[in-house]
């Protein structure tokens, strides 16, 4: 380098040094700190700090784990925060925010450490909605989705009287539609190509299911198909928001009889037409619920080298889907069978209008600890549902061969809240550079899907 160049390094060296003493507080310190959204934990939230009593998360936590919108402008050190309802700005070093309802003082101003931009948790989750409360003796920041009510309408949120669509999935020859109510679907055939076209008068898309993302008039999501002989792949679209209405097009390869029926909240369209063919639960058949774990913009935990939880756990359920498909004595339902997000007390929705007789969610898990390692399942009830979480540990566990931590007592809301058998299986540890690699596997992930059939099997008493 010659002479220009080092004096211009040696600026920008000085610059660093000076923004160092300047944007990181002394007083910070690395804490054990929990955050739990909606009481699951943010894995993967990693470094929270505490400075002057006031919990530093980064940046990535607030766009990776609850899903806001993040604009960050290097120029002026400006980080614009964003959902449908609010918009905020804060600058680094610079204790005044600015708020939706007007300019507001920090008790700490966002800063630097190693490349990492911190924000205040408690005033951006305000901010965005979320009720905030810490538990000092544990500490955790408790963060809650506040749900759609009055106190935070604001003029974005859809006509309360719409119906919303929480969820779709399509599993065992059969499409599922979960919505916050009951809904009116208008179904039609067309051909060329073969599709099957499912309307839904008064209904819009939910704000959980969509994720902080926006599906505007004309814009449709898809959901891939795989392994279906009759299905090529399912749409969804805003066929109208004024007035609002949904609209659900599966693609057929070729043209096929189905039966449409509801149950509760939920709507299937079943492919499944023998002459036997019988509603979901209603023909003998123990209705199992599989529920792989996070989805779109919430990743779940990220591994050693960036594995991310969505994917590793979509994928093991998904295979067990397809074993699933050949146990005639049961009736499959997934919660996703794609990269999509269902709000957690939508999954519980499900599972009770289905009236499952068994509830499965599957995880990935990640801790602060690299090291940590090993396979564990969770029941919240003991009289409900420890033997299931028992078996489903029993079975798991030999498959990945990875340390035993037992089958043990949490109180996750997917498993509190549902009043069937359920557990919340953790495979390993992405956070584990070791088990990362393993769980990546497709073979791996194949035994692991057999292991929770089996598990499955032995509960259900299937032979
Ligand atoms: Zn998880």
């Amino acid at each position: 380098m010659n002479r220009n160049q080092r004096n211009v390094w040696i600026t920008i060296a000085f610059a660093m040094i000076m923004s160092f003493f300047i944007l990181f507080p002394s007083t910070t310190q690395a804490a054990s700190t929990q955050i739990m959204l909606d009481n699951q934990p943010v894995e993967g939230a990693g470094d929270v700090m505490i400075t002057n009593q006031t919990t530093m998360v980064p940046i990535r936590v607030i766009s990776e784990k609850l899903g806001y919108k993040v604009k960050w402008k290097q120029s002026d050190q400006l980080i614009t925060i964003s959902n449908t309802a609010a918009t905020i700005k804060l600058t680094v070093g610079q204790s005044k925010a600015d708020a939706t309802s007007g300019d507001v003082v920090l008790e700490q101003a966002p800063f630097m450490k190693s490349n990492t931009t911190y924000v205040p948790l408690r005033f951006v989750g305000t901010q965005m909605g979320l009720k905030v409360k810490w538990d000092n003796t544990s500490k955790t920041v408790f963060l809650e989705k506040v749900s759609a009510g009055p106190d935070t309408n604001n003029g974005s949120i859809p006509d309360p009287n719409n119906t919303t669509i929480e969820g779709i999935s399509y599993s065992d020859n059969r499409l599922m539609i979960s919505s916050s109510g009951q809904v009116k679907p208008v179904d039609s055939v067309l051909t060329n190509p073969n599709r099957i076209v499912i309307d839904f008068p008064s209904t819009a898309f939910g704000k959980g299911f969509l994720q902080g993302t926006e599906l505007k008039q004309g814009e449709i999501g898809t959901i891939p198909v795989t392994g279906s002989a009759d299905v090529k792949q399912i749409r969804y679209s805003v066929f109208s928001s004024q007035p609002a209405q949904v609209r659900i097009v599966i693609d057929l390869n070729q043209s096929k009889t189905y039966k449409l029926y509801q149950q509760n909240d939920l709507t299937f369209v079943d492919l499944n037409t023998s002459a036997t063919t019988k509603p979901v639960g209603s023909n003998g058949k123990k209705v199992v619920i599989i529920d792989p774990g996070h989805g779109d913009t919430d990743s779940g935990g990220i591994g050693a080298t960036g594995v991310l939880e969505k994917n590793v756990v979509l994928n093991v359920g998904n295979k067990v889907a397809a074993l699933l498909k050949k146990e005639p004595k049961i009736d499959l339902i997934m919660t996703r069978t794609d990269d999509t997000f269902i709000p957690l007390d939508s999954r519980v929705k499900i599972a009770e209008d289905a009236n499952a007789d068994v509830f499965l969610s599957i995880h990935g898990n990640a801790a602060p600890n690299k090291d940590a390692s090993g396979t564990e399942t969770f029941y919240a009830d003991t009289k409900r549902s420890k033997l299931l979480s028992d078996i489903i540990q029993k079975h798991v566990l030999a498959a990945t061969g990875f340390k035993d931590r037992n089958s043990k007592q949490a109180n996750y809301l997917v498993i509190r809240k549902t009043t069937m058998p359920a557990a919340l299986l953790e495979i390993g540890f992405l956070t584990n550079k070791t088990e990362e690699a393993i769980m990546v596997q497709d073979e791996f992930q194949n035994k692991v899907a057999e292991a929770i059939v089996a598990g499955l099997k032995e509960y259900l008493n299937i032979k």
